[in-house]
């Protein structure tokens, strides 16, 4: 698993000019999209990114320890208990309920100072937030309000990645009516897919994830950003079949000409999900399997992935250009990450983030 950094940098700037005059941010959550937050986020930090988003406490004490100057927002809110670990790490909390606003509020009223966070709203999407009528109460009660140092009032679109989608201006309209009761405080409703697709939505902050990675944030429209993580397997063994045998768990996949298949040490315990396979998998909307690349030659899976292998046609490839010991691209710069997730059920967020730990994680760091 090879990390670009620079495309890394590349796409915060090309995100960044999207977002202009807003500002942007970066979201780092799951471990930074199953990069690495402790070499995104340097790297992001060089870049000119002053604020950070993570979906955890743990995740942001993380970012805190590598970049202590910075705002880090914790999406996922305050549970019980947490307040005193959020305050001594510096980390900015997303209200996302009346209790949570009550619980952060009655915290710093006892520590005798209003305190950093920020209010998102449900705007439509139906998942976190508070409703506009919750968003009045806060903004109607002196004794929650005096205690809060309200840093950014949020919203999340359910529907961004789909251009020119209804809900994203019925969402906005809500949004823009409810957050003239804080008509002082900055606003973010931007993920990638709004980042992209009009400065209108980025407000004062944007806060892209998934496009940082290079991954597809709108669908059916060129993916602009430059690719960053490329992962490879290594080929353990080239197998030879005659036409007729059946390859692989299941015997689901029955060879119609002589064949080579090469076999590399990556699986679905890597995160290479066996939805992907060519064969012997139900679950799955669309017919072909995730392809690889060999040195210029596109490869075709055969048969089921397993857990610590899986295999690739490599009849066309001439015997003296592949060995054992070589690596095969399974995406990288060229075969999009989009693709296998597309070919295996699932979006590159998925794929991303579920990479497992037994791959050597190498970075290629920014030039400066
Ligand atoms: C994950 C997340 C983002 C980033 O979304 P991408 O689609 O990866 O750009 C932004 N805002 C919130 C609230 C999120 O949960």
């Amino acid at each position: 698993m090879t990390i670009d950094l620079n495309g890394l940098v590349a796409n915060y700037k090309l995100l960044a000019k999207h977002a202009s005059p807003a500002k942007c941010g970066a979201v780092v959550k799951a471990n930074a999209y199953g990069c690495g937050i402790e070499q995104v986020v340097p790297a992001l930090l060089a870049a000119g990114c002053e604020t950070f988003f993570v979906a955890l406490v743990e995740e942001g004490m993380r970012v805190r320890k590598i970049a202590p100057d910075t705002r880090c927002f914790v999406l996922n809110g305050v549970f019980a208990g947490a307040e005193k670990v959020i305050h001594e790490h510096g980390l900015v909390p997303i209200l996302n309920t009346l209790n949570q606003t009550e619980r952060w509020a009655a915290f710093a009223k006892a520590h005798g100072a209003p305190l950093p966070c920020a209010l998102q709203m449900d705007s439509g999407m139906r998942r976190v937030g508070m409703s506009p009528a919750d968003v009045e109460r806060v903004a109607g009660q002196n004794h929650l309000r005096d205690h809060l140092d309200i840093q950014l009032f949020m919203t999340h679109f359910a529907c961004a990645d789909d251009v020119g989608h209804p809900k994203t201006d019925l969402q906005q309209e809500i949004f823009e009516q409810t957050s003239a009761l804080f008509p002082d405080v900055p606003r973010s409703a931007a993920n990638s897919a709004a980042d992209l697709q009009s400065s209108g939505l980025t407000y004062d902050l944007a806060r892209p994830g998934v496009a940082l990675y290079g991954g597809e944030a709108l669908n059916d429209v060129p993916n602009p950003m430059e690719p960053v993580v490329t992962l490879e397997g290594r080929i353990m063994q080239i197998t030879s079949g005659e036409s007729g045998d059946s390859v692989g768990y299941g015997g689901t996949e029955t060879l119609t000409r002589k064949s080579r298949i090469a076999y590399i040490s990556v699986g679905y315990a890597d995160g290479y999900l066996r939805s992907g396979s060519h064969t012997g998998v139900p679950l799955r909307a669309v017919t072909q399997s995730t392809t690889a690349h060999f040195k210029g030659h596109t490869l075709k899976g055969v048969g089921r992935i397993s857990m610590d292998m899986c295999g690739f046609d490599v009849t066309e490839v001439p015997e003296n250009e592949i060995n054992e010991g070589d690596w095969i691209e399974l995406f990288g710069p060229n075969v999009p990450i989009d693709d296998v997730a597309r070919a295996t059920g699932t979006i590159g967020y998925e794929l991303l983030t579920g990479l497992g730990d037994r791959y050597s994680r190498i970075y290629i760091e920014p030039e400066t």
